[in-house]
């Protein structure tokens, strides 16, 4: 049944019980199934996914390969005890983490989510300064509207207000501007905004003390801005900037990693290898709770014997547990045996033209791979809560699911849509921009 036509509500009518992730809504879905890039609701609307769930389902949702996996790692052991060893599957997959990182990047520390994997990177940082005879090294930067997650170290990290009703946060973290808020906020030109903001954080280390700065966390696409892509040139910059000072750079590519910018990681795209990289969300492509810390060398020095085995605790009961791990390395596998990344930059060459062609007029595009984000800048029919929601709201009625926020909606299609899919979405995000934003001129 197509999304438009309206059924009985399928939910119960206690939902007491239950504590939703965002404010239950007339909008919210009872997801029953999913297939491929569509999902089916409970009372048998069907929905196709442009976000790949958020920035996950890289392969889609029926992925046999992976499935497998994980099935068969159900039935061999799904647990070990992790206090006493590992597990092989953990093993492999640190290594396949490895080898398609950065040159420089020479262990990982395997995590259930993407918040613990940055709660991990901040601990990381920490030690690697105390292990180096410097422990008063303890603050982190990051910058203003960034999204690093929803546990109290990743909350703080997030430069947003709307983490303030929580109360005080992680102790030393300071916020830094990123080169898109200064052109958005103080008319900064796009060509100068990179070095500028480089700046602001170099004066920002230097105020606060080098020798009181642990490290510098920061989304290379922060998508919380409609997918803000600075320019290459700030990440060398920043590269710089942190080896003058001593300060760990530290990517956050929870939403930017396994190929999603047309990339490994956005650290090959800029050019950049950080010392700390966080990575979630694609690496299991939705199979199981997964991600990683991926660790420099230097860093990774400081947890063993050099070429040994590496240690880091405390660490978390589920951590490297072999079924997230068997999800995890057959995902990585099927992206490079499959040739993902050829994949992925085909899709995009395919979709980015056309999609700019649909928003022409009423909103500015960013892309990068397979993420893109659309400032809407166009005229608006004045209807009730910010435009971008709107605008996911109207796709939603049509069958799109889409992420929208402020002035901004945000597309993260699957690896494995195929050109028809992305047409359907296009021509159901143009219908939906007509009803909002009014016809293209
Ligand atoms: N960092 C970024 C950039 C994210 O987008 C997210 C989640 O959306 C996180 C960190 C937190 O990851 P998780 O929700 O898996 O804890």
């Amino acid at each position: 049944m197509p999304a438009q036509e309206s059924a009985a509500s399928p939910w119960p009518t206690d939902l007491s019980a239950y504590c939703f992730e965002v404010p239950h809504s007339e909008d919210s879905l009872l997801f029953s199934s999913a297939k491929g890039v569509r999902l089916t609701d409970a009372t048998g609307r069907s929905f196709l996914d442009a976000m790949s769930g958020v920035f996950v389902s890289c392969f889609g949702y029926d992925c046999e390969p992976i499935a497998q996996a994980v099935q068969q790692q159900l039935h061999t052991m799904p647990f070990n005890p992790p206090l006493h060893g590992a597990n092989q599957a953990a093993l492999d997959l640190a290594r396949a983490l490895v080898d398609l990182a950065p040159e420089g990047i020479t262990a990982a520390k395997l995590v259930n989510g993407g918040s613990e994997s940055i709660e991990a990177a901040i601990r990381l940082a920490r030690l690697h300064h105390r292990t180096q005879g410097r422990p008063d090294k303890v603050k982190v930067l990051s910058h203003y509207h960034g999204y690093h997650g929803a546990t109290f170290g990743s909350l703080t990290l997030t430069g947003r207000p709307d983490v303030s009703r929580f109360g005080p946060g992680l102790p030393g973290v300071v916020h830094v501007w990123p080169p898109d808020c200064l052109e958005a906020f103080w008319g900064v030109a796009p060509d100068r905004s990179g070095a500028l903001a480089a700046e602001m954080i170099e004066r920002t280390i230097e105020a606060e003390g080098a020798d009181s700065v642990a490290a510098l966390v920061i989304e290379p696409v922060i998508h919380l801005r409609g997918m803000a892509i600075p320019s290459a040139d700030y990440f060398a910059r920043l590269r710089d900037i942190c080896d003058r000072h001593d300060v760990l750079l530290v990517f956050d590519e929870i939403v930017t990693g396994f190929g999603r910018t047309g990339h490994p990681f956005a650290a090959q795209a800029f050019g950049v290898t950080p010392d700390l990289m966080c990575v979630g969300k694609g690496i299991s492509g939705g199979y199981a709770p997964l991600a990683a810390v991926l660790i420099g060398e230097r860093i990774a020095a400081g947890l063993g014997d050099a070429d040994g085995p590496r240690a880091f605790a405390p660490s978390h009961t589920y951590a490297a547990n072999p079924m997230a791990s068997a999800a995890g390395l057959a995902a990585v596998t099927l992206f490079n045996d499959g040739d993902y990344l050829t994949k992925v930059n085909e899709l995009a060459q395919y979709v980015e033209p056309r999609l700019r062609q649909v928003v022409a007029g009423r909103g500015t595009l960013r892309a990068i791979g397979l993420l893109y984000g659309v400032t809407l800048t166009g005229s608006d029919d004045g209807g009730a809560g910010p435009i971008g929601e709107r605008v996911a709201r109207a796709c939603l009625r049509r069958g799109l699911i889409l992420r929208g926020q402020d002035d901004w909606f945000v597309l993260a299609p699957a690896f494995v849509t195929t050109r028809a899919e992305a047409d359907e979405a296009l021509e159901i995000l143009g219908a939906a921009l007509d009803e909002v934003c009014g016809a293209a001129r």
